[in-house]
């Protein structure tokens, strides 16, 4: 039997609806006015506060749970279902919290070059042949690894006039479906 092509799969806003879930906590716990299409993944800029502050609300949400509670994206179930049979698949974190605050470590170093290699190393790692994430950065990173990035949703954060080669944009699981479909 030959063995099946992987899909990396991150969670944030592709397999979960984490901006709705985190704007919604941040607005109760810290009196906060943000909508989901304020969000990005630069806690310190978005509440506009330090980094100290940043990572000791981050340990409020990672103690409440936040995480846990966010909705998924229901339409991902039946095509992940379809992809399964087809495909390996794989879930992959990018969330801004492990890779900022843990792995990389400074939360200003999202441009950080051995960061972003650390990120095309794991996928590489993982042998993922396509990547699907709503973030360009790790879109665009996967692609510089020859993997295949399927860049999720028309979200705020996520607008670009041009793609890098072998970054394909779709708009949700419907486009997903569609886009291997194809293949
Ligand atoms: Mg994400």
């Amino acid at each position: 039997m030959t063995k099946k092509e992987i899909i990396a799969v991150d969670i944030d806003d592709v397999l979960a609806t984490n901006a709705e879930g985190f704007v919604e906590f941040s607005n109760k716990r810290w009196g906060t006015n943000l909508v989901p299409s304020d969000y990005h993944d630069h806690w310190a800029e978005l509440w506009g506060v330090e980094n100290h502050e940043a990572v000791a609300r981050a340990d409020v949400l990672v103690k409440d749970g936040v995480f846990r509670s966010y909705n998924h994206l229901e339409d991902a179930l039946p095509v992940l279902s379809k992809l399964s049979k087809r495909f390996d698949l794989v879930v992959v974190n990018f969330k801004g919290l492990f890779k900022e605050v843990y792995f990389a470590g400074i939360w200003d170093e999202i441009t950080n070059h051995s960061a972003q290699k650390g990120k095309g190393d794991l996928l590489k790692e993982i042998g993922a042949h396509y990547l699907i994430d709503d973030q360009i950065k790790h879109c665009k990173t996967a692609a510089e690894h020859d993997i295949e990035a399927l860049l999720f949703g028309n979200y705020s954060w996520n607008r670009a006039e041009d793609l890098p080669a072998g970054v394909h944009r779709v708009s949700n699981w419907r486009g997903v479906a569609e886009f291997f479909d194809a293949r």
